[in-house]
């Protein structure tokens, strides 16, 4: 789920894993660990809470050595602690690091406590030292040892297992969650993600499900899930973005909501010709792929989530084709029924969030007709494992709730409504009207992030509030649950949305003056309608926030506050109306000083169920 990052070289490396670590921070975690092979002795070191911590505690005592391995833990079995954090040891031999979940966790438990090992932490990563340990008894080579372990695993795990009496290599096994290899010179290095790499090396090859492979200093040697012997591509990486650089902004996520303008107008680059979106935006074949698709199926997880809900209006409305969206974690653990000439389209941010990694497998058993990604990152495994995919191109997200991603992923699928509309016959004056409309986004998004110093001023009205109540109507309704969101994520003040008709159904019963309402109002042909809802808070003596098209005659007054967004079109609203929305959740958790790039029990790539 988090952070693992682990080098053989001559030199220390010490350093170089609690820099790798540093850079996978904004993942959110619970504590971090490293563990280093000293003259045949291991080392560990392991704090609850920052990196800096744990950084601070090697500099009064520095770890010496060059074979290491390092985490930070996202805690799933056993409360944060030091003695629950990362690198495990068996028998003060073999320490292990692992991201994911062992499902069978409790059956190894039981089989090596009778075969006489102590277990000294409650996690599900311990039964992996130990059976290492134990396998090693009957195996020549740690590799061998490693092997007939993973063997042994149920669920979800990337790991990294190095023994103190062969300090010449580490051993490393992915399966359900990432692992990438990288290449140094006489030194090499593995991590969950590239990022934690950049600075030592630009080499990277990524393990695929199921690979075991043994690094040395020298050697690379990589076996897949049936013991074979096997090549995997080594690529320079691409990664331009530094993630340790903040620049001028206080935070992570202020830095990407104002980055939107250029993401957005990066991932439009060469995917937009004579007024239509190319097919090829979506992969090499998808023009076969998306032929005669007549229904869209949506898979993701929270932020995603809302975006494919905003999606499914516009494809029904203007692509002409039907469409669902389901939560990845109900999908894959129910049976639905697939619809003739399907496409499944799954939407994450990491391209490694387990629950929709498990729907996509699932849906090609299912035989859909073609299977999509929308995704932020190259040979992910989303990527990797779907027919076409979109590569939202929006630069490495840092902050845990997602911004930029959000309004980049509307983007993506705003074209998608554009291709699939394109093969169901949408007229040429639709698609000139859509992408015109693509086009002028960044603009307006910039135009947008000029409400700023506003919502910095209304956000001091929601210091001292416990709850909120998002409304909007049509494609408004997801940016309310996304808006909903991210106040919840960061703020912690409990959120909910609603779409703005349901209102007199229950909702009406919260409306006092101590729950704020945020309204999300566009010009659009519900603004009537949305009007009759406001006038229903306003009945019961509610205080109303209301985000409204320059247009829209909305005027504040003792009971509402109303922000003027610059007038937008149909096909980019939900888009512009997301901007203030982030900006307000930002606002607000600066006033109640909450850790806003790294919140609470949260993190950024949910690679376990
Ligand atoms: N399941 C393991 C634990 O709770 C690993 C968590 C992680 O992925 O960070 O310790």
């Amino acid at each position: 789920m988090c952070g693992i990052v682990g080098a053989v070289a001559q030199r220390d490396v010490a350093e170089i894993l609690v820099e790798g670590l540093r850079r996978l921070e904004y993942r959110g975690y619970d504590s971090a660990g490293v563990a280093v092979i000293n003259d045949g002795e291991l080392r560990t070191t392991r704090r609850v809470g920052k990196v800096q911590e744990l950084s601070a505690a090697l500099d009064d005592s520095p770890l010496v050595g060059g074979t290491g391995i390092a985490h930070t833990r996202w805690a799933t079995h056993g409360e944060p602690s030091e003695r629950n954090a990362h690198p495990h040891l068996s028998s003060g031999d073999i320490a292990v690091v692992h991201n994911g979940i062992i499902e069978n966790h409790n059956k190894l438990r039981e089989m090596l406590k009778g075969l006489g090992y102590a277990f000294t932490s409650d996690t599900d990563t311990e039964v992996i030292c130990h059976l290492v340990h134990h396998e090693l008894k009957s195996h020549d080579t740690l590799l061998t040892a490693v092997q007939a372990t993973v063997k042994q695993l149920e669920g979800a795990y990337g790991t990294v297992v190095i023994d103190r009496t062969d300090s010449d290599r580490m051993i490393v096994a992915r399966s359900g969650s990432p692992l990438v290899i990288g290449f140094g010179l006489g030194e090499n290095f593995v991590a969950s993600d590239q990022l934690a790499l950049l600075p030592v090396t630009r080499s990277f090859a990524f393990l695929e499900e199921g690979d075991v492979a043994e690094v040395t200093r020298r050697t690379v040697s990589i076996f897949d899930i049936d013991g074979n012997a096997v090549e995997r591509e080594v690529k320079e990486s691409e990664v331009t973005h530094d993630a340790g650089d903040k620049g001028e902004y206080r935070h992570y996520m202020l830095k990407e909501i104002y980055e939107q303008p250029r993401a957005i107008a990066h991932t439009l680059e060469g995917r937009i010709a004579s007024g239509t979106v190319l097919d090829s935006a979506f992969g090499e074949n998808a023009a076969e792929f998306l032929k005669d698709i007549k229904h869209v199926q949506i898979i993701a997880c929270g932020t995603s989530y809302h975006a494919g809900m905003a999606a499914r209006y516009w494809l029904e409305d203007w692509a002409g084709v039907s469409c669902n969206v389901e939560i990845a974690s109900e999908f894959r653990y129910r049976k639905s029924h697939m619809f003739p000439n399907s496409l499944l389209v799954t939407i994450s941010q990491s391209g490694e969030t387990a629950d929709t990694l498990a729907a996509l497998r699932l849906a090609k058993e299912m035989g859909y007709k073609a299977t999509m990604t929308i995704c932020n990152s190259p040979g992910s495994s989303l990527v990797r494992e779907s027919d076409m995919a979109y590569m939202m191109k929006a630069g490495a997200e840092i902050g845990v709730a997602s911004t930029k991603a959000f309004t980049v992923q509307l983007a993506g699928l705003l074209m998608l409504t554009a291709v699939v509309g394109r093969h169901n016959g949408m007229s040429e004056e639709m698609q000139a009207k859509i992408t015109q409309s693509l086009q002028s986004m960044p603009a307006k998004v910039e135009q947008a992030l000029g409400l700023d110093d506003a919502i910095a001023e209304l956000a001091e009205d929601f210091a001292d509030k416990h709850h909120a109540l998002f409304l909007g109507r049509g494609d408004q309704y997801p940016i309310a649950m996304e808006g909903a969101l991210k106040l919840k994520e960061i703020s912690y003040i409990h959120a909910e949305a609603y779409a703005s008709g349901e209102l007199k159904h229950g909702p009406l019963a919260l409306i006092d003056a101590d729950m704020p309402v945020i309204v999300v109002a566009p010009n659009n042909e519900l603004l009537e309608k949305l009007k009759s809802n406001v006038e229903e808070v306003r009945a019961r003596g509610g205080l109303m926030y209301v985000f409204a098209d320059v247009d829209a005659e909305f005027e504040s007054d003792d009971t509402m506050k109303v922000i003027q967004v610059p007038h937008c079109d149909e096909f980019m609203a939900a888009l512009i109306y997301t901007i203030p929305l982030q900006l307000l959740s930002y606002h607000v958790a600066l006033i109640k000083g909450t850790d806003v790039d790294q919140p609470r029990n949260l993190a950024k790539s949910v690679t376990v169920e």
